[in-house]
């Protein structure tokens, strides 16, 4: 049966050195990963070629995520690694040269000349921790270590005390990356500190024609991104609440309220999100996860994400596959409790499809239907259904397969490609048809199904049909 392995939490897991094989990336299938992401950052364009090729052998369905590094500051190279101990004074330059035990240098000009005395600065995820002490007539300033710890080469830099724009937000890197996304047909492209909409308009107009099925995932990893969250989330597709640099550069404290504000903002907005990183990180070394971790992907999940990701776990660590069965336990032990509460049916609809869904979400909760059935041509009307996170599975049907995939971080769909072509009822006469065929409805089963007509026009949903399915096929 289709459904073996199903949640509603969609699971997204980062390929590596433990996961690229075959053999690994089949099993992870089939424990239930729905996306897998490719981190720029970490892995060589003929490397990732050959695992999208291989991704695509395996699965028509499986969603691919090209992950852009973006403009993460950080240290220059340097020579070899050394110790800072608490009290040490140390220069910090703008600039390309080599770091050295005597000077950091940072390429972000306007980040060395904006910080003033008693400004943080923190190195490797604030591993090592500088202070602002003087600045120097020629220029830079002197910082002092505030713990003992190693600085190493091209380690990211974060000034939580400062909020810059960088100037450019891709560098010839990037756009050598997004290149390589668009030529390979992947389905999302994760943008990396995002700052502004226009980050994701420059992502956008980089993807090109030959990119423009492409989806953005906008990834909130700073102080600004998190101040203009409302316009990025309207340029994106999608948005990643990326922790792992948030949490350095804001307070590390601050990351779960600020969790719950993007996630209901992305609800709000019918845009999927995805709650991102350390979410099992003892699983990197270890075959079971932490009570803590194992109520952080809960905790995402009732909080109403649509995703949630993995990223050393599958990536580098030991236990891959144990790690992807941890999450998927949870998400359906989790989901059984229903996700985002009443208060979701009392958000105002702006239009006739925000309507149709919330009402179809609502008749799921009270009546006994098997499931909601989505005929969507693009996938809006059932990323739309999902934002309701309703209690049962949302079966959309698609005449595209792109479309599938893009489906395939939001929450509760289960989308499956079928013909739509001819009037209303034929359409869903023959979507039915095949949810009977892959097992998934049943001639008794009630189902909710929302769609519209006049058919073919995207946003066009206004209707919505509570009924068996042997009588919906009745239907001239
Ligand atoms: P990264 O993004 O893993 O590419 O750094 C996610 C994060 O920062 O949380
Ligand atoms: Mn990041």
């Amino acid at each position: 049966m289709a459904l073996k392995n199903f949640t509603k939490t969609k699971i997204m897991a980062t390929i590596g050195p433990a996961s690229d094989s075959v053999k690994m990336l089949r099993a992870l299938v089939d424990e239930g990963v729905d996306v897998f992401r490719l981190n720029m950052g970490h892995m060589a364009h003929d490397v990732a070629r050959v695992v999208i090729g291989r991704i695509r052998a395996i699965s028509s369905r499986v969603g691919i995520l090209v992950d852009l590094q973006g403009p993460k500051t950080r240290l220059t190279e340097m020579e070899a690694p050394f110790t800072l101990e608490t009290g040490d004074q140390i220069e910090v330059h703008a600039g390309e040269e080599a770091s050295t035990r005597q000077a950091l240098y940072i390429p972000f000009g306007e980040l060395v000349e904006k910080l003033e005395v008693g400004h943080r600065l923190l190195i490797d995820d604030g591993l090592v921790q500088l202070k602002v002490t003087r600045g120097l007539p020629e220029g830079g300033i002197v910082c002092e270590a505030l713990n003992q710890g190693e600085v190493k080469s091209r380690k990211g830099v974060a000034a939580p005390d400062l909020r810059l724009i960088p100037d450019h937000y891709l560098d010839a890197g990037d756009l050598d990356d997004i290149a390589f996304a668009a030529r390979s047909k992947v389905d999302f492209v994760a943008a990396s500190f995002v700052s502004r909409a226009a980050d994701i308009a420059a992502v956008r107009n980089a993807l090109g024609k030959a990119g423009r099925e492409i989806h953005i995932v906008a990834k909130i990893e700073s102080r600004v991104g998190v101040d203009n969250l409302a316009e990025i989330i309207d340029a994106a597709d999608g948005v990643m609440v990326a922790r792992g640099d948030l949490g350095v550069e804001i307070p590390p404290e601050e990351v779960p309220l600020v969790q719950k504000q993007i996630i209901r903002a992305c609800t709000e907005k019918a845009k999927p999100v995805v709650v991102a990183t350390q979410m099992l990180d003892s699983m990197v070394h270890q075959p079971v996860a932490s009570r803590a971790e194992t109520s952080d992907v809960a905790n995402a999940i009732l909080d109403g994400t649509d995703a949630v990701m993995l990223s050393a776990e599958t990536s580098v660590g030991s236990y891959p596959l144990e790690a992807v069965r941890t999450m998927a336990k949870i998400s359906r032990y989790t989901e059984r409790e229903g996700t985002l509460g009443k208060d979701r049916f009392n958000r105002p609809s702006s239009n006739a499809v925000e309507f149709v869904c919330k009402a179809a979400a609502r008749c799921a909760g009270e009546l006994e239907v098997k499931a909601i059935v989505s005929l969507t041509a693009s996938g809006f009307t059932a990323r739309n259904m999902a934002s309701f996170h309703p209690r049962v599975p949302i079966f959309a049907t698609t005449p595209n397969q792109l479309v599938v995939r893009r489906l395939a971080i939001s929450y509760g769909v289960y989308c499956i490609q079928a013909e739509h072509i001819g009037r209303y009822n034929v359409m869903l006469y023959r979507s039915l048809q095949k949810l009977k065929e892959l097992g998934l409805l049943a001639d008794d089963d009630l189902v909710a199904v929302i769609g519209g007509v006049p058919v073919g026009k995207p946003g066009s949903t206004n209707l919505l049909q509570v009924e068996t399915v042997k009588v919906l096929m009745t239907v001239e």
